[in-house]
């Protein structure tokens, strides 16, 4: 009898997952379940609004929304409109794809100060996440500080320093576009604790600082090692010289060639937050690398600024019932199962690193499984019974074909060359939806 799958979760691990399923396992049945009405989770809300090339990758995955056997389910949350236990249940598979939303906690002195964000709700924000929306950070300040050296701290650099026609192209919420159109920033400070050769950076990333058109990319020669030591292996070697090349090119820049100006400060680590009530500074200790690790020196010293954003990285949230493992923020897993007919894909299943398209193999490993564990088919009913439960319980279930009405208004609204523009709030989501319905 057909497999029944529920896929929790519609970003990219998501859709590789039932993309997979669809090419290993005879005529499934797959919904995927989204807590919000509009699909593509990164994609949408964290991939960032200057890099639309990126953001074609939903074309594909709408190709597979379309797909016999798959349906959407949108504005659906799971724990709320019906439990995990339901699913499994109702299910013979259910592939929790749900990411890791939250943010590693910044825990220095006065990172409870206002004006201090993480990563995932400065760019939720900023692209218009309806959980975000309200944060409004302060851009009314000269100087910001970026923690982090990974590409997540490069985005957020990059998107404030941009020009003011270099954010029209992009999705940016007309709230985020203003304030950061009409902000005084000129200084934006993006600080690792460890030293150029360790940073996570990927070099296209980072040499997009180059291309800005109103911001200098700024680098301390100083911090640049001359090479890159032996001991590295290949992959990693590799990285590692392209981005000191490209930390070169900072270096040779002037600084004041530019109306504003990215700092890459190395060794530095942030030890406290400055101010009163808001974030007036920020003081750091320089360290060195030892063993890999990065070891305060004692020497501290401050850069005043109105914004700091931690890009420190995310985790995933535990879901009740499950096992959670905190140090590295997954659920626990064998290769992507976690028990009999529960599986995980993407970053609540490794952690939160890699491209894109670094959850593709992880919707592999899963169907795998899943022809593996179900030699003989599956039993459970699948699609009719959540639908029941949904309707039964009044959920008002946004299908694809809803989405794409979302998304003809978002391309219909926008100012050219604004690609989109975004719905940010569920109500307004809906509204459009029952008003044309
Ligand atoms: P990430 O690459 O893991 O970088 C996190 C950074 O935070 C590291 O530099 C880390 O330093 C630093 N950090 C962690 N804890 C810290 C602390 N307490 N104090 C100071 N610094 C601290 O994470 P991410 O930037 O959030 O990115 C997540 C994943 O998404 C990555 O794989 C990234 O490549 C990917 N991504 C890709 C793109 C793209 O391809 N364009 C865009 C965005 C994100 P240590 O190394 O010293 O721990």
């Amino acid at each position: 009898m057909t497999i029944t799958v529920a896929i929790i979760g519609s970003g990219p691990a998501g859709f590789y997952a039932a993309d997979a399923i669809v090419k290993s396992v005879d005529n499934p049945v797959i919904d995927i379940i989204e807590r919000l009405p509009t699909p593509y989770g990164l994609i949408r809300g964290g991939v960032a609004p200057d890099h639309q090339t990126t953001k074609k990758v939903a074309k594909k995955f709408e190709k597979t929304a379309l797909g016999d056997g798959i349906q959407y389910f949108g504005n659906v949350e799971v724990g709320r409109d019906v439990t995990l236990d339901e699913l499994r249940e109702i299910y013979d598979v259910v592939i929790l794809a749900v990411g890791a939303p939250a943010d590693r906690v910044l825990s220095i002195p006065g990172s409870d100060k206002i004006g201090v964000h993480g990563s995932a709700a400065f760019v939720g924000w900023y692209n218009g996440h309806p959980d975000f929306v309200e944060l409004d950070p302060d851009l009314n300040v000269e100087a910001a500080v970026v923690i982090g050296n990974g590409n997540v701290a490069l985005d957020i650099a990059r998107v404030l320093v941009r020009s003011n026609s270099g954010r029209a192209r992009t999705d940016l919420p007309p709230y985020a576009r203003g304030a950061m159109d009409t902000s005084p920033i000129k200084d934006v400070h993006v600080l690792g604790r460890r030293g150029p050769l360790e940073a996570k950076f990927t070099n296209v990333e980072l040499r997009e600082m180059l291309e800005l058109t109103e911001a200098a990319p700024v680098v301390d020669a100083s911090h640049l090692p001359g090479s890159v030591p032996d001991d590295m292996d290949d992959r990693e070697r590799r990285l590692a010289e392209r981005n000191l090349e490209t930390l070169r090119a900072f270096s040779e820049r002037d600084p004041n060639s530019m109306p504003k100006r990215a700092h890459f400060g190395f060794y530095a680590m942030p030890v406290e937050i400055l101010g009163g009530e808001r974030v007036e500074g920020i003081r750091i200790e320089r360290t060195k690398v030892e063993g890999g690790n990065a070891v305060g020196t004692g020497e501290t010293f401050d850069i005043p600024c109105g914004l700091v954003v931690a890009a420190i990285g995310y985790r995933a949230d535990p879901i009740p019932g499950l096992p959670y493992d905190e140090k590295r923020g997954i659920i626990p897993n064998d290769a992507g199962k976690i028990d009999g007919g529960l599986y995980a894909v993407g970053w609540i299943k490794r952690g939160p690193s890699g491209v894109i398209s670094s959850s593709r193999p992880d919707g592999a490993e899963v169907a795998e499984h899943i022809v593996r564990d179900f030699p003989s088919g599956g039993s459970k009913p699948g699609r009719d019974a959540l639908s029941g439960l949904l309707d039964e319980r009044g959920v008002r279930v946004v299908h694809f074909e809803d989405w794409k009405r979302l998304e003809t208004e978002e391309e219909a609204r926008a100012a050219q060359p604004q690609p989109r523009e975004k719905f940010t709030a569920i109500d307004d989501m809906i509204d459009h939806l029952e008003e044309r319905g």
